[in-house]
């Protein structure tokens, strides 16, 4: 199931469980829309793969006890800040390769 992290990896801003601005990757690596598109340009920077917006778990027991009340969000802050330099270096690496081999 996922995790439904509570912030963005990158500047720690809140991202609660109904946020429309929380993104992530398959590993659920979890960012702001604001650091996907201004700093990591769509390019997870712990797997070097892409994003997709997260979807909103209903805070409602719509059906079947799927909801929040029986499976809460996350409360365990990642907070690991880019390492810049690193990162230019990941995509510099992604981008020498052809797309079908990344
Ligand atoms: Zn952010
Ligand atoms: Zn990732």
């Amino acid at each position: 199931m996922l995790e439904v992290r509570p912030t963005c990896e990158h500047c720690n801003k809140p991202l609660p469980p109904d946020a429309l601005d929380a993104r992530i990757c398959t590993y659920e690596c979890t960012f702001c829309a604001d650091c996907v598109d201004r700093v990591l340009g769509n390019v997870c920077a712990n797997c070097g793969g892409g994003f997709v917006p997260r979807p909103v778990r209903p805070r409602t027991n719509w059906k079947g006890d799927n909801f929040l009340g029986k499976d809460p969000a996350s409360t365990n802050v990642k907070h690991r800040p880019v390492d810049l330099k690193a990162y230019a270096e990941l995509v510099a690496a992604i981008g020498s390769l052809p797309a079908d081999q990344r």
